[in-house]
Order: structure tokens, then C-alpha cells, then sequence
């Protein structure tokens, strides 16, 4: 039942690392100081709370950092997403956001070109948290003034 182009089992344990990493040791969590943007998502499922804080240079995403709680891959996925949102402009972020959601989608995408987000591939396997993995991605969306697309 693996499909021709899954991870390994080795890298698959390698990304489940990567997610508990983020997890645990979230990166840019926190109110950010002199944020030109925000934007906040719920996911009413299991209760996940993202809202994120950016700091803008024109197209540029200067700065960006989140506040919220809720389960290890909303977390893990914000944490993750703050880092690569940070020197991207507004169209690097939302094709980056178009191609995380194709894959966690199960569609074909150019997945080399997501980086470290490959290790939130494997929620792919369960789609009811599939929004918890994309709720960031909205969130900075909402930022960014992309209401409703991520
Ligand atoms: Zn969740």
C-alpha cells in the first residue's frame, strides 16, 4: 500500500522528528514587537488557536511570529511556517502555501521546492488534520491580506 513515491520509513521518522522538534521547542512564538499585519485562525475540530503577527517591508515579510496553542502539528506547522515566511515576499508565500496544501492534499506538486515543510507531508495520510497543518498558512495569509486563500 506505499505509494511509488512515499518516504522511506527512515525519513519519514526523520520528518516525524522534525515535527516534534518544532513542537517542543517552537521557533518565533511570541508577541511580535512593532508588527504591521496580523491575522488569526480557530480550528473548532481540536480546538487549535493560531494567530500570527508579521512585520512588513513592503512585499517583504520582515519579521513574523506566533501566538496560540492547541495539538503538535498546528504547532509544529506554525513554528515551521514563521521560519520560512521570514525574508519571502507576499507571491514566494503564497506559492509556497499552494504547493503545502497540494501535498498535504495528496495532489502532485513540486515538493523539493517546500524545504523543511516536506516534514508535514506525512499528515497527507490523515485528512481530518490536515487543517490543523494549514491553519498557520491561513493565519499569514489573513496577514497578508489574502482573505480566505492560503
Ligand atoms: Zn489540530
Amino acid at each position: 500500500m506505499t505509494r511509488p513515491d512515499a518516504p522511506s520509513p527512515a525519513v519519514e521518522a526523520l520528518f516525524q522528528d522534525v515535527i516534534l522538534d518544532h513542537y517542543r521547542r517552537p521557533r518565533n512564538k511570541g508577541a511580535l514587537a512593532g508588527a504591521t499585519a496580523t491575522g488569526s485562525v480557530v480550528n473548532p475540530t481540536c480546538g487549535d488557536e493560531i494567530a500570527v503577527e508579521i512585520a512588513l517591508d513592503g512585499d517583504l515579510v520582515r519579521e513574523a511570529r506566533f501566538t496560540g496553542r492547541g495539538c503538535s502539528i498546528s504547532q509544529a506547522s506554525a513554528s515551521m511556517m514563521t521560519g520560512a515566511a521570514q525574508g519571502r515576499t507576499r507571491d514566494q508565500l503564497g506559492e509556497t502555501a499552494r504547493r503545502l496544501e497540494a501535498m498535504l492534499r495528496g495532489e502532485r506538486t513540486d515538493a523539493e521546492q517546500l524545504g523543511d515543510l516536506r516534514a508535514l507531508g506525512g499528515v497527507a495520510r490523515f485528512p481530518a488534520r490536515v487543517p490543523c497543518a494549514l491553519m498557520p498558512w491561513r493565519a499569514l495569509a489573513l496577514a497578508l491580506g489574502r482573505q480566505g486563500h492560503a
